[in-house]
């Protein structure tokens, strides 16, 4: 049976938060952010886009495209807490939520006895009865053409992606739209003359292991509408590592610390954007000889921030004999818990 997977994404959020909060900024230009002229624009009024101001760009070209736009600070907490009155709409229905950011999800739904688009209909009555924001919803088979679909027809958007409408809604979209193509991927196949999807859709299957490496595989199965991927409930994760295999072997504690530090960063801001906690710190090394050994630390009190992290990670570091020579590294941290207070918190990332 086919699974019915939702994405969902507020239209605007941080300037919906604001006009929300402030009715008279309603239909105009709000810009969110970039306010400095160092500063970037986070997000911005659908009135403002139509200056050409979009997110990241910087305050000082969204201020020439956009003289008379209506610049506000960024309010972190206001926003957490709008997003975690959305969320819990979300979690009501089903604990199959899979968040990607402070305003953005997919869910699950296959389990519920439900026609989709009805679950999407309830779901935006919910969001506007309780916040007054709207959001696009996207529904299909899997995640990839889910999300596709909630981009279709933004703000307040409703779409649903069936089997039998591909593959020719997919052909005529510019490869970007493609889940694993990001702009440099884009930028070399437009050298080649490939533009849209019915373009790579020609080309054989070996081509794309040659020309995207390990994601060749995923990218053909992709532009069939194929995407095996689960929606994977955060509160499921067990736990969250990194590690990678080292160009030569070595003995160079400080060469590894920078791994480690690195794999600390990542991992915090995969914490903070799920709103996890974790206990434990586990550095895992492989020797030359091909063995492995992991070594790990549990703390009384939950930790997410890059700091904590790399400290435990630096000091299990310093009890770990190099000698045999290291060829692979990893940091991983588990013991998690789902700080509702914590959830949601995003913005270290940002
Ligand atoms: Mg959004």
């Amino acid at each position: 049976m086919d699974r019915k997977i939702i994405h969902l994404d507020v239209d605007a959020f941080f300037a919906a938060v604001e006009v929300k909060d402030n009715p008279k900024l309603k239909g105009k230009p709000v810009i969110v952010g970039g306010g400095s002229d160092r500063g970037v624009v986070c997000t911005c009024s659908y009135e403002a886009r139509k200056y050409g101001v979009h997110s990241a760009m910087p305050g000082f070209m969204a201020k020439q495209k956009c003289p008379h736009g209506i610049f506000l600070p960024v309010r972190h907490w206001r926003y957490q807490e709008v997003s975690r009155e959305i969320f819990r709409i979300f979690y009501d229905l089903t604990t199959k939520v899979e968040p990607l950011s402070i305003d953005e999800a997919y869910i699950d739904v296959t389990d519920i006895d439900e026609s989709p688009l009805k679950i999407a209909h309830f779901i935006k009555a919910q969001i506007m009865e309780k916040t007054g924001l709207t959001i696009s919803v996207g529904i299909s088979y899997n995640k990839f053409l889910a999300k596709l679909a909630s981009d279709w027809n933004k703000p307040d958007g409703i779409k649903i992606i069936t089997r039998n409408m591909l593959p020719h809604i997919l052909k005529p979209l510019p490869v970007n739209k493609v889940h694993g193509i990001g702009k440099k991927t884009s930028e070399r196949l437009r050298k080649i003359g490939i533009f849209t999807i019915e373009e790579l859709l020609q080309l054989p299957k070996e081509y794309f292991i040659e020309f995207f490496g390990n994601h060749g595989n995923e990218i053909y199965d992709i532009i069939r509408g194929i995407d095996h991927r689960q929606v994977k409930s955060t509160r499921e994760t067990k736990s969250i590592g990194r590690e990678t295999t080292l160009k030569e072997d070595t003995t160079n504690r400080e060469y590894l610390r920078k791994y480690l530090a690195e794999f600390a960063k990542n991992i915090s801001t995969s914490l903070n954007k799920k709103g996890i906690l974790a206990k434990t710190v586990t550095v895992k090394i492989k020797t030359s000889d091909f063995e492995i050994h992991t070594k790990g630390r549990t703390i009384h009190h939950h930790i997410a921030s890059y700091d904590q992290i790399y400290n435990l990670a630096s000091d299990i570091l310093d009890e770990i004999n190099l000698e045999p020579g290291i060829r692979l590294i990893g940091l991983t941290v588990s013991n998690l818990s789902y700080n509702e207070s914590q959830q949601l918190s995003f913005f270290d990332s940002l």
